[in-house]
Formats: C-alpha cells, structure tokens, sequence
C-alpha cells in the first residue's frame, strides 16, 4: 500500500454495501402477497422485515444472495483506498495514450467503478456477490466485490499487493475496448458465429484486455512499479487462466470452451503490452488464433 500513499485518489468511485433487491422485485413480492394472503399477510412481512431489520439482519440482503456480515467491508474496506488510487492511475494514463494515440479523438471517458458487498444490480442484469470484478458496457461501470481481493491472496496464491492492480487494469482494459468500439465489433461478430468460434473471439478479447494491463503498467514503470511487481501480476494472471481454473475445479481441460486464455498466453500478451506501451501492440485480432 505505501506505494500508493501519496498519489490521487479517483473521484469515479462509489460503494454499494450489501445492495438490496430491486424496487420492482419488491413491489412484485408485496403484490403477490397480498393476492395469496391479504392485507393481514402483508402485514406480517412488513413487520417481520422490520423486526429482523432491528437485530441487524437485512432480509433483502438476504435474498439477494448476501449475508448480513458483509455489508461491513466495504466502508473500513482493506483495500478501499489502494483501490481508488490505481483506478485514479489508470485514468491518467489511459488519458495519456488517448491523447497520443489519438484514440476515440483523443478523449478517454473514465468509467465508473462500484465496489460493492452483497449482490449488486447493475445495467447487465444482477450479479450475486461471489462474481468476481467485472465491466459491464451498458452502463460503463467497473465492479468490484471486496471477497475477490481477498480470494486472490488466498485462493490463488497472488501474494503481494499488484495482482489486485493488475485485476483492476484488466477491467479498465474492457472499458477501453467499449470506447474504441471493439466491444461492439466482437459482440455482432459473435452474432453471427457458432458457440466455439464465439469463444475464440472471447479469448482474443480477454487476452487484448490483459494486454492493455500490461500497457498500464508500464506506464507505471516510473512511480509505482517495484522490483518483482511484474512477476507477481504474472502469477496472478496464470492463476486465473481459464485452463488453471478448470484444473482447481476438477474437471478435464477442454479448450474449445477457454473464454480467458490458458495462464501462459494471458502472462505473454500481460508482457507484450507491457513492454511494447502502445495500443497498437495489443492487437489480438490480427494473430491467428493458434497463434495468440
Ligand atoms: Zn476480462
């Protein structure tokens, strides 16, 4: 964390703690409710939601799939501030290389980052807390779960504190690829494709946003980055390679459904981008695909 100590902390950050069901979901439940059992029916739930609601039990948190417990992390959350500081890095650097690169006109838009506990609704549908950070382009919002962080040190061995900038560069680089317009490429392409070669396409995504990790961390080459910080981001980026997953989860290895790459292929194209620093370096679309 010191590293980060004294640089800008993004204003691009809101937390969620234990977000709740929907207004819609709710209103629906109390409908149904009250066709099945009356108004005495609705009352009983109301006042056993309160009732729980004064013992510190959330019942929508609940059925959103969290637990009452971790509505806590976020707020005193760990990672909280290291977190605002490499997404406030990422944005002066995608800013960067718009500029120079004269992508998208030269402008990057930041996205939105949600760190949130619990379930989370976003534009993409609701995603239950166990998700793991993703990018979602139709509301251009990065989300974070707090258990993820901590389930990379532990779960997957990626000690030291970069694995989870090297996480959160990789979902700046989806939002990159929504603001070039590669996103939307691949999504109509993928259209038209049958289920395998929509996976490779998938693939060829992944690897370009690992790539435009990479692509961050050299511009961080200066300020933040520490000796052995490349290799742990690497670590990282093998241990959740798709082929490695599917390995802890007990299963064979079937590449024709990998949607992220194998751990040596996400650790090369982390490195290509790494070392080339230009956009234009982490083309995956123009290798042949046994070739990526
Ligand atoms: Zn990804």
């Amino acid at each position: 964390m010191a590293r980060w100590d004294n640089r800008r902390r993004s204003d691009n950050v809101e937390r969620r703690a234990g977000q709740a069901v929907g207004a819609g979901a709710i209103f629906m439940l109390i409908r149904f409710i009250f066709s099945k059992f009356g108004i005495v029916g609705v009352a009983v739930v109301v006042a056993g939601y309160f009732g729980l609601k004064q013992i510190g039990i959330d019942p929508l948190q609940l059925l959103a799939g969290g637990s009452p417990t971790q509505s806590t992390e976020v707020g005193d959350g760990q990672y909280d501030d290291e977190i605002l500081a490499v997404v406030a890095s990422t944005e002066d650097i995608w800013a960067r290389v718009f500029r120079e690169e004269g992508l998208n006109g030269g402008i990057y838009p930041a996205p939105k980052v949600v760190i949130f506990s619990g379930a989370v609704s976003t534009a993409c549908g609701t995603a239950p807390s166990s998700v793991g950070p993703f990018y979602c382009p139709g509301d251009r919002k990065v989300y974070f779960d707090t258990i993820f962080f901590k389930e990379l040190e532990t779960r997957f061995n990626a000690g030291g504190d970069f694995p989870r900038a090297y996480v959160i560069a990789h979902e700046v680089g989806h939002h990159v690829q929504t603001v070039v317009g590669i996103s939307d490429q691949v999504r109509s392409a993928q259209g038209r494709m049958g289920q395998s070669e929509s996976n490779q396409m998938q693939v060829r995504m992944e690897l370009q946003a690992d790539c435009l990790a990479g692509l961050w961390a050299n511009g961080e080459r200066r300020q933040a980055l520490e000796p052995g910080d490349i290799e742990e981001a690497l670590t990282a980026a093998a241990a959740i390679g798709d082929d490695t997953l599917q390995r802890r989860s007990g299963g064979t290895i079937k590449p024709e459904t990998f949607t992220h790459g194998t751990s040596e292929q996400r650790k090369r194209w982390f490195y290509r981008g790494f070392d080339a620093g230009s956009f234009g370096a982490c083309d995956t679309f123009q290798v042949p695909y046994s070739q990526l």
